[in-house]
């Protein structure tokens, strides 16, 4: 078993209410679902349908704009009620091409027919996975054909990340125990169109279930595909932590992991590789877990995308009690929400309900005793408490030698601070302070 990531912390997995829930469709169709013209890491894609047009589930709905962009396509059949702007899971509000629902699910008929792994060019390979309009849906939610443009020729080994070291949410150990078959072929698909030499899939250790019969299907194919277990640590999920725990390569600061030849890409994209390729399937669904003490019944939900929250919560029960934080995401790196009109998108692992009691209690920050603790877990190699030190005493040269900017807002330094310091926070103020500096203007202006 592989850990060989610096850093990191060991929160509570609190994962036991949903681990064994299988993914199950909503109760009820969403009425209708919305779909927001930024959808991914790249830029917004541009409509190419109008209010009361007829569209089918599937249908391309919006067409990139750049190299950098993704198709977007209707996540069911329906009419266009509206483009408008509506909030976004990512904070305020965006435009969305919103579709009522007919609830039929007719299927757009020039959807392209499945295809065969082994009879497939690269080519073939990488225009069918751009035409299916797939994101990555982890840390770096690209169109997967921008990523595999940008690794091909450079990488030899390919990471198809399944762990899922945030607490609560347990989407993609779902996915994985239920859709190893087109996982694999999308794994593979994407081994076979960037040329690597090494394809590994990497879960978590306590995944046992699913990696098992993953490991059945592997050595019954004959598969190349390399499994690997890692000791569950968070933030080990993220993309420059298991690229240094699956082959100890270190990403440089302020790199990617093509700088050390590898790729990663999240096991949700693998499976939506395998999908367009075994039916001819865009992106138009994801898992999500909906849990927290606040919700009636947590569960695992495949669900369209676009689709309000607040449609996931009813199909877990609706609340059992008011929720003190809703977060789309886990604890340590969700977004906290205001509104749960807001959609499921590619990128929606978890909905995180909170109630009252299990929040964390506010706790006035003390003297720092000098623990070194907050240096210890830091993934990034950075020194928070010096940080911090150096921003208190607008010490400007000091601050840019101890590298703020190279934090990836973990949140393991707070977490682990004995005196309540809000570290994290701190060293996110201190990175905007270099920027700017480094950007040639004042650092205290
Ligand atoms: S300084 Fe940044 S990267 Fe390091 S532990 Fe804190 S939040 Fe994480
Ligand atoms: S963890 Fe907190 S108390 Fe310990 S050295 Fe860092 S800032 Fe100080």
């Amino acid at each position: 078993m592989a850990s060989s990531m610096f850093g990191g912390i060991h929160p509570a997995s609190r994962k036991e209410n949903t681990r064994r829930k299988p993914l199950m469709l909503l109760e009820h169709p969403p009425a209708q679902v919305a779909l927001p013209l930024a959808f991914h890491g790249g830029p917004s894609s541009l409509p190419l349908v109008k209010a009361g047009e007829r569209v089918y589930a599937g249908q391309p709905i919006a067409r990139p704009e750049g190299e950098d962009g993704a198709v977007l396509h209707a996540s069911v059949s329906g009419r266009v009620e509206a483009i408008r702007e509506l909030p976004h899971p990512w904070g305020g509000r965006a435009p969305a091409i919103v579709i009522a629902n007919d609830g039929d699910n007719t299927p757009w008929p020039e959807r392209p027919e499945g295809i065969k792994l082994s009879q497939a060019s690269q080519e073939e390979l990488m225009v069918r996975i751009e035409a299916a309009g797939i994101v990555d849906m982890g840390s770096d939610p690209l169109p997967a054909q921008v990523k595999i443009l940008r690794a091909r020729g450079r990488v030899d080994t390919l990471i198809v990340n399944a762990a899922e070291c945030e607490p609560y949410i347990t989407a993609d150990l779902r996915l994985l125990q239920e859709r190893g078959e087109p996982i694999l072929k999308g794994t593979r698909a994407l081994a076979k169109v960037l040329g690597v030499d090494r394809v590994v899939l990497a879960a978590e250790s306590d995944m046992l279930t699913a990696v098992e019969a993953l490991e059945r299907r592997i050595s019954r194919k004959r598969s190349r595909v390399e499994l690997k277990t890692i000791r569950t640590r968070y933030p080990m999920g993220a993309e420059k932590q298991i690229v240094q725990s699956v082959t100890h390569r270190e990403v440089p600061p302020g790199g990617r992991a093509e700088d050390v030849r590898c790729v990663v890409f999240n096991v949700s994209a693998a499976f939506a590789v395998g999908e367009a390729l075994n039916k001819g399937l865009p992106l138009t669904h994801r898992a999500v877990t909906v849990t927290g003490g606040a919700v009636a019944r947590p569960r695992n939900l495949w669900v369209p995308l676009g689709t309000p929250l607040k449609e996931l919560v009813s199909s877990a029960g609706g609340f059992r009690e008011e929720p003190g934080l809703i977060l789309v995401g886990g604890p340590m790196t969700g977004v906290p929400q205001k509104s749960l009109e807001a959609p499921v998108l590619p990128n929606t692992n978890g909905l995180l309900c909170l109630a009252p009691w299990e929040q964390p209690r506010e706790q006035a920050p003390t003297v720092c005793i000098r623990c070194g603790q907050c240096v210890s877990v830091c993934p990034m190699h950075l020194s928070p408490i010096f940080v911090v030190r150096a921003l208190k005493e607008n010490a400007a040269e000091r601050l840019r030698s101890l590298h703020p900017q190279d934090c990836m807002d973990c949140g393991c330094c707070t977490y682990i601070c004995p005196a309540h310091i809000p570290l994290a926070d701190l060293v996110r103020q201190a990175a905007g302070q270099v920027r700017e500096l480094e950007k040639g203007g004042d650092l205290h202006g």
